[in-house]
């Protein structure tokens, strides 16, 4: 089954639950997980089934990172906030890092996240 993950920063939150709202039909067939207070609103606000993680100052990315380790995961959306220094930021370098180590598709904005969304859907038409 698709494994994605969803992040996003504090600033980029409601942009990430109208992302998956657009795309709640695709990403309902998918094994969500994402970083806790993400994973929160998502399944508060959206009818997707999300498994929460760490919040990501908690170390929520760097569980996820280990799942890209483990080869786990298909894709990241991380929304990340461009503008606004995050205080873990180290554990986001350490994500980003680990999906160049592995090769795992990462979007970090929402034009990425589209072309993504879309290369999933294409992969399993294939
Ligand atoms: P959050 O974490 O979803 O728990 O806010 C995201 C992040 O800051 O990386």
């Amino acid at each position: 089954m698709t494994r994605v993950a969803l992040i996003a920063h504090d600033e980029k939150k409601d942009d990430l639950v109208d992302f998956a709202r657009e795309h709640a039909a695709q990403l309902a067939e998918y094994d969500l997980i994402a970083t806790g207070t993400t994973g929160g609103r998502l399944n508060e606000e959206t009818n997707l089934d999300v498994d929460p993680q760490a919040s990501g100052p908690l170390g929520g990315d760097l569980m996820i990172g280990a799942e890209v380790a483990r080869d786990r995961l298909d894709g990241i959306v991380f929304l990340r906030d461009p503008l606004r220094a995050q205080p873990h930021e180290p554990d986001i370098s350490a994500l980003l890092r680990i999906c160049d180590v592995h090769d795992t598709a990462l979007a970090t904005n929402l034009a990425s996240a589209t072309f993504l969304i879309e290369g999933l859907a294409d992969q399993e038409r294939q």
